[in-house]
């Protein structure tokens, strides 16, 4: 049975399920009323009219019903407002579980083509160099090519590895320190060689350090540099600033690209999420990066947010606490 039927099938069930019980509900309240209702004509006929109290048992039997009413009404209610809440939460989680196993089918759409293309790529290309005599360039293209292709193979597994390994509590983070300084201007630079036409500039202030994980850092901050690149046009600028803002240390990264939206800045740490539709989509990618780096930058303590840069394009910001 197609996907969409099958959900379409859950809904009405569970609609007709909640319709049906409140039903129930309304009608036991209807039933115990008529109940009480003939009660109270019964326990009047028995009272005689010349009985010399007969106005105070019938102002008791009077007050019995309104408390029985007042009663039923109290449960009523209740029962009433548990079932609203539960099936509030029922239709929450059943709806954020669809979600996510929507997200999680993009997912391995993306992927898998994610991990196809670049093996595919330096597959032709070693192929090429193998089987034809090139001159120097083309060989020294061929090459640069197929190192960039492995390099975001090699991102991706991290991504992959290290985002799972996080979350089922199976990497035990490294607490040392680390010359953020360094790492950052060698991030910077691995990416100015893997993109020798973009302009990517880096304002790192010297001897900044904090306390963390070597990799996971690096990981956080090629997962904003690789997204500024991908996700802003050719020609404009990149920049990688790093300075301390005691007991901080801050780094930003931005760029010049579309921006994102206030509405969006909630969604893109959400594992998989990625801005607009998969036909939209230009540039590839899994929706894994953002999500890991927050969880990275949270192992370590520290904050990320996001700020729009002017004119136009985004800034990322990390806030680490300074060893
Ligand atoms: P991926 O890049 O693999 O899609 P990410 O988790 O890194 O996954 O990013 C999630 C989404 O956030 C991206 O799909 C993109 O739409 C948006 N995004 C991330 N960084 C930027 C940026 N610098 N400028 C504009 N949009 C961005």
């Amino acid at each position: 049975m197609p996907k969409s039927k099958k959900i379409r099938i859950i809904f009405f069930i569970y609609w007709f399920l909640l319709v049906y019980i409140i039903a129930a509900l309304v009608w036991w309240f209807i039933a115990l009323s008529r109940q009480n209702e003939q009660m109270l004509l019964f326990k009047m006929q028995e009272i005689k009219k010349n009985e010399p109290n007969y106005l105070a048992k019938y102002a008791r039997i009077e007050s019995e019903k309104r408390r029985k009413t007042a009663q039923y009404i109290g449960e009523g209610s209740i029962f009433f407002l548990l079932i609203v809440a539960g099936a509030l939460f029922v239709y929450k989680a059943v709806k954020r579980e669809f979600k996510l196993s929507q997200q999680q089918q993009n997912f391995m759409m993306a992927i898998t083509h994610e991990l196809k293309t670049p093996i595919a790529i330096a597959k032709l290309n070693l192929e090429t160099l193998q089987l034809r005599k090139l001159d120097e360039s083309k060989k020294e293209r061929l090459i640069s090519n197929t190192l960039q292709e492995t390099n975001r193979l090699n991102t991706l597994c991290n991504n992959i590895l290290i985002s799972s390994q996080i979350e089922n509590g199976g990497y035990m983070a490294a607490h040392e320190e680390i010359n953020i300084s360094t790492l950052a201007e060698d991030c910077t630079n691995d990416f100015k060689n893997r993109f020798p036409n973009r302009n990517i500039q880096s304002h790192v202030d010297r001897e900044l350090f904090v306390n963390g994980d070597l990799l996971l850092l690096q990981i956080a901050l090629n997962n904003l540099i690789d997204n500024a690149i991908k996700y802003s046009p050719k020609e404009k600028t990149i920049i990688i600033h790093a300075f301390k803002n005691s007991p901080d240390v801050i780094i930003h990264i931005k760029d010049e690209g579309p921006g994102i939206s206030d509405e969006e800045k909630k969604k893109i740490f959400q594992k998989f999420y990625r801005i607009g539709n998969e036909a939209t989509k230009s540039a590839k990618g899994t929706g894994l990066g953002l999500s890991l780096t927050k969880k990275i930058i949270l192992t370590h303590k520290g904050r990320i947010s996001i700020k729009d840069n002017t004119p136009n394009g985004s800034i990322f910001i990390l806030e680490l606490k300074e060893a």
